[in-house]
């Protein structure tokens, strides 16, 4: 079958690959459409160390093509959504019921092969069945908003509150999308102009471009002269948490979401005498069940899988990488047939 093979930095190839197999526990899935996600670009930047070669991809949606002998609750024609972080439920954490902290997590497209090819073999346990209605883009979404979800989670939200999300990529835009469809005052700043753009013409209402002058003033004005109840950081770098301290009022609260190598400075000052809190989220912990009945309704889904910007079939998945890369767009996706 054929593949996107990551060879090294800034290289991933159109490749012949051998024909997965399953096991008594797993199901042949034909993948259908498939996401690019921050944590692939890591890879493909060599900025996360994997074993290549690999093929990557984590986010897909697919057909049921077999099914392995113990599999049961699933029959070969169902359309699925892959939960990619296959958790061993034995560790302390899972075992504390903090599976998305695992220390013996296998991670399609990360420690094992993803999900950018033709097939792929998934233990049944991390398969979801999706409703008829439901479009291959709002599939192949569910993922990402799992993660959006899980950050929401952890906020103790009103209606009242105000939120500031940093960085406009795909999680940062549905994650705003999502406060907005609950009716909070959320303001979304991004710093690369022809993203700025782009959240604009998918509707999102208050978006701020950080390299205009004014951006302080304005966002100021969104939130009424207040600061944040709440930031929520998808980027993870020096410069959005220098902005997060700006913005999050005492007694505030930060989700860092961005998951990146780079080191940031916390202020202590505003940290201890606000008593502000920072939290770290890591991917989803029973939240599928959750994003998929949120991605049932159409009038929310209509809005998010705007967030697709481009797509490619998997022969061009050099290019795909490539545009992804320049981070011009915001969710780029394979279209497989
Ligand atoms: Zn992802
Ligand atoms: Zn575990």
């Amino acid at each position: 079958m054929k593949a996107c093979v990551y060879r090294e930095p800034f290289k991933v190839s159109f490749e012949e690959i051998p024909h997965p197999k399953i096991s008594e526990n797993e199901a042949m899935v034909k993948v259908i459409m498939a996401g690019i996600c921050g944590s692939d670009l890591e890879i493909y930047r060599g900025k996360r160390s994997v074993k290549p070669p690999l093929v990557l991809g984590h986010e897909a949606v697919g057909v049921i093509t077999d099914i392995g002998e113990n599999v049961s609750g699933f029959n070969v024609g169902d359309t699925v959504v892959i939960e990619p972080n296959i958790y061993c439920g034995e560790c302390y954490y899972c075992r504390k019921g903090r599976m998305n902290i695992c220390e013996r997590k296998i991670i399609y497209g990360v420690t094992r092969n993803g999900v950018f090819a033709e097939y792929v073999e998934v233990p049944s346990k991390f398969l979801w069945r999706i409703p008829e209605n439901m479009s291959y883009e709002a599939a192949v979404l569910v993922e990402p908003l799992s993660v959006v979800l899980r950050a929401i989670r952890h906020l103790n939200i009103l209606p009242s509150d105000n939120v500031l999300v940093l960085g406009g990529g795909s999680i940062g835009a549905m994650t705003a999308l999502t406060l907005e469809y609950m009716n909070i005052n959320v303001v979304i700043t991004e710093i690369v102009s022809s993203r700025v753009k782009i959240l604009k013409e998918i509707g999102i209402r208050k978006v701020v471009n950080t390299q205009d002058p004014s951006a302080d003033e304005v966002i100021k004005n969104y939130f009424d002269g207040d600061k944040a109840d709440y930031v929520i950081d998808t980027v993870g770098t020096s410069g959005t948490f220098a902005q997060l301290f700006k913005w999050v009022k005492p007694s505030g609260k930060a989700i860092v979401l961005g998951l990146t190598g780079h080191k940031a400075e916390v202020e202590v000052f505003p940290l201890v005498r606000g008593e502000l809190s920072i939290e770290g989220s890591i991917i989803y912990v029973g939240d599928y069940y959750d994003s998929i009945r949120l991605m049932r309704r159409r009038d929310f889904a209509d809005k998010i899988v705007k967030v697709i910007t481009h797509r490619f079939r998997l022969e061009e998945c050099a290019k795909a990488f490539e545009v992804a890369d320049k981070g011009e767009g915001l969710k780029v996706v394979f279209q497989m047939q």
